[in-house]
């Protein structure tokens, strides 16, 4: 007889461990799990050497180097025109995935429900789960990908306390537009609920658009908890800082579970980033046109191949439909494209509570060009 019970039965390991290592056995270009396949600004990791040189090597407090929570107050203000209170809203934490989990945790009561959006990034059912949740899945309809709202109305019963968004959106490459908005704010009014809101792509919007942040909002400010990541924001997916943004009261449930958690994050990248930000945060303001070029990129060299490429508004992924090529399910597809023809791509089935395969996979474009254009090559042998 066994002697534990898995507290998390249907879960393995995430498909951005399983494809990256396929990537690397296989010697395939690896579009899959999404990192910058380029270096950050040289400067930023000056001062994180400087950080360390000068001492900045113990704990620091629990909520975050107060020098880190004050450029973080500047983004904001700059970004969303919300003056945050730095010292009882902002919370820094390991990195959005850290955040989540705490999050999760310290808010979700046994029996709560949770709406989620599928595809829905892979860590928010865990940690629903674990905090003895239940997620409600909704789909998005492709090619859009947009929520409807009346779906949403449906789905609340007596049990739901949150929504949990995603924009700019993970696997989609969605974001929200203005009518997403009204419609929130009216549920949330009806039926009393608090949003989660992932935003850790709110830099990587297209084509003039803006990314309707929760914060831009005071009625939706209040009633949200914003995640977000400066591995995305700086190019530093490794080293994991991150930070929570809520009301002072959600802030001091969160921050229960994030002291017991991980205490508090790395101290000199904590220094080394508020020192970056507060001489050099260009490179933030520049992020949408530097993504949005690589994504201009891409899509002329998936011009040449026979994937159809969908819409892209947002974030470094864009979703390619493979049905003119193959009927395989669609994990069978990144797995043979990743040995065979050496690309690696996420199988987009895997963030289906229910597994559903719309035949699309999704390739990350945070890469130098040459490396997009060796995997177009690779990719070209497809059209055969
Ligand atoms: N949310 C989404 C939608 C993501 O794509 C990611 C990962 N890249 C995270 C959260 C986790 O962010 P972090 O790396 O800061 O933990
Ligand atoms: N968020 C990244 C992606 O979607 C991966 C993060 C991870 O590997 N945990 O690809």
């Amino acid at each position: 007889m066994s002697l534990i019970s898995s507290k998390l039965p249907h879960v393995g390991t995430t498909i951005f461990t399983i494809m990256s290592k396929m990537a690397q056995d296989h010697d395939a270009i690896n579009l899959s799990q999404g990192f910058p396949g380029f270096d950050c600004d040289p400067r930023l990791i000056r001062w994180v050497e400087e950080g360390m040189r000068k001492g900045m090597n113990q704990y620091p407090p629990m909520a975050g180097l107060p020098s880190l929570r004050e450029e973080i107050g500047k983004l904001i203000m700059r970004a969303y025109q919300r003056d945050v209170d730095i010292d009882n809203e902002i919370t820094v934490v390991t990195g959005a995935t850290e955040g989540l989990m705490a999050s999760l945790m310290a808010l979700v009561h046994p029996g709560d429900e949770v709406i989620v959006f599928d595809p829905a990034y892979d860590a928010y059912r865990p940690a629903i789960s674990l905090a003895g949740g239940k997620a409600v899945s909704i789909p998005l309809a492709p090619p859009s990908f947009t929520i409807d709202w009346d779906r949403v109305e449906d789905a609340i019963t007596p049990k739901t306390k949150y929504i949990m968004l995603n924009y700019p959106h993970n696997p989609t490459g969605a974001i929200l537009n203005g009518s997403d908005i009204v419609a929130l704010k009216g549920i949330l009014q009806r039926h009393n609920l608090i949003v989660l809101s992932d935003e850790v792509y709110e830099h990587m919007v297209y084509d003039g658009q803006q990314h309707l942040s929760m914060l831009r909002d005071d009625f939706l400010a209040d009633r949200s908890v914003v995640f977000a990541s400066f591995g995305k924001t700086l190019h530093v997916t490794g080293w994991k800082v991150g930070y929570v943004v809520a009301n002072p009261a959600l802030t001091q449930e969160i921050r229960k579970v994030h002291q017991f958690t991980t205490f508090t994050t790395s101290t000199p990248f904590q220094y080394g980033i508020a020192e970056y930000l507060k001489r050099c945060d260009d490179q933030v303001w520049g992020l949408g046109e530097f993504y949005q070029r690589k994504r201009d990129v891409f899509s002329e060299i998936m011009a040449g191949t026979p994937f159809h490429m969908l819409p892209c508004n947002g974030t470094y992924f864009q979703m390619a439909s493979y049905k003119g090529i193959s009927d395989l399910p669609d994990t069978e597809f990144a797995n043979f494209l990743t040995q065979k023809i050496g690309v690696a791509a996420i199988p987009t089935s895997v963030f289906y509570e229910d597994g559903t395969d719309h035949k699309l996979i999704r390739f990350c474009f945070a890469k130098e060009e040459e490396e997009l254009k060796a995997a177009g090559t690779r990719l070209q042998a497809l059209g055969g």
